[in-house]
């Protein structure tokens, strides 16, 4: 789960990271309350909104009200604005990058961090990568002072006492929120030490059964006050996505199934483009939640559901999958495997509704790929 900037920030201030004085404001009338100068920020979920024109310096009154319903009428990539934050203005005589997170490939959390800080990030990343330092950590220890001495050298930062107290604050939210993601970017230098001026933070929904209380709370907050709909608990636990770079979506009852189809699908000479498993138990609501995934990629040419029924009752994804047709319609060739718990009532049901269903797994496989335009 994203949370917005505020609610980052708010979470920042709770762990005593030192964050600029802000309010979060819906109306313009909230807005007259408040002092220019001030910085005025959409409060959208996507990254990029200072070269958006997301983020806009406000001098006076006039400059307020104007840029207050211009931000609120804009789009950013997509977001409706909804909310903002307006912020005292910082002087900033550097902008820092700071960030803790887990290296899928390594399977280690890691200090991130950069001098060449701010809204140009992403382009030294891809063309200076020597300019950001990433320090793996243990997930049992936490980052020690070995490694913040690792990561001031990297910053070219003199003040080692006061980045330790920040990276070892940022670990303390990361390792207490369950969150995949915390950062700082920019992390300002200002005339009065540094300053969180951006936060972005990811928690992990698998972490979910041990954060319900901060979640609910988040997730209410995002959806009263912003307008964003509250997914169900339900598919944050049970539903597992993986991307892939294929053309076949794939859905399975369990992990098992689908690993296994996987492989049966590249030596069918295909490849997957997605993967959706759902856990196991299932009902019709997380089968419609588990096609609108799959099917959201552009990229899937056909789809394969493999179901072998156990606790999951085939009548009951049959269900799922017809009313997913009929209320978005099937774009693309579907071709379900099912077998096991009530297998006939679920296969009677597609039959009525005009969908073939298989046996044969290979056989399955096999149509699902040709669908999809035969081998690759
Ligand atoms: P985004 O990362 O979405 O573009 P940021 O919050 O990082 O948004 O803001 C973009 C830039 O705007 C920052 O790099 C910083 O230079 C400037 N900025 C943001 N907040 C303030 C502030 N309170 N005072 C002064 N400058 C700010
Ligand atoms: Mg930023």
């Amino acid at each position: 789960m994203k949370l917005y900037e505020f609610q980052g920030k708010r979470i920042f201030r709770q762990y005593g990271l030192p964050v600029p004085q802000g309010t979060l404001v819906v109306t313009a009338e909230e807005l007259t309350k408040l002092a220019p100068p001030l910085v005025l920020k959409a409060q959208v979920l996507v990254g990029g909104r200072g070269k958006a024109g997301g983020v806009k310096l406000c001098r006076n009154k006039e400059e307020l009200s104007g840029c207050f319903s211009e931000l609120m009428r804009k789009q950013i990539k997509g977001e409706v604005v909804r909310a903002i934050l307006a912020e005292e203005k910082v002087d900033i005589l550097q902008e820092y990058y700071l960030a803790i997170t887990i290296k899928g490939g390594d399977a280690t959390p890691v200090i991130i961090a950069s001098a060449a800080g701010g809204v140009d990030i992403e382009q030294v990343a891809r063309e200076n990568p020597e300019r950001i330092t990433t320090v793996p950590f243990s997930p049992f220890f936490g980052p020690t002072e070995y490694h913040v001495r690792t990561v001031a050298r990297g910053l070219g930062y003199s003040d080692y006492r006061e980045l330790k107290e920040i990276v070892f604050k940022l670990y303390r939210i990361f390792r207490d929120l369950d969150a995949t993601l915390v950062e700082i970017n920019p992390l300002a230098q200002t005339p009065t030490g540094l300053l969180a001026l951006d936060a972005k933070m990811v928690l992990d929904d698998k972490a979910s059964f041990r954060q319900q209380q901060v979640l609910v709370q988040l997730r209410q907050e995002q959806s009263s006050l912003l307008g964003v709909a509250v997914e169900p608990a339900l598919n944050d636990d049970t539903i597992t996505y993986v991307p892939l770079s294929g053309t076949v979506g794939l859905i399975s009852d369990g992990a098992g199934t689908g690993m296994l189809t996987l492989d049966l699908i590249k030596d069918a000479g295909g490849q997957a483009a997605n993967f959706c498993e759902m856990g196991g138990i299932t009902s019709p609501e997380v089968m419609y939640s588990a096609l609108s995934k799959v099917l959201a990629n552009a990229e899937v040419r056909s789809l394969l559901v493999v179901l072998i029924g156990g606790f999951n009752r085939m009548d009951e994804m049959a269900a799922g999958i017809l009313k997913y047709r009929e209320d978005h319609g099937l774009k693309v060739p579907i071709v379900v495997r099912m077998c096991g718990t009530m297998e006939e009532e679920g296969k009677e049901m597609m039959r009525q509704a005009g969908l073939t269903t298989y046996d044969d797994l290979l056989q399955a496989v096999q149509d699902a790929v040709q669908f999809a335009g035969g081998k690759e």
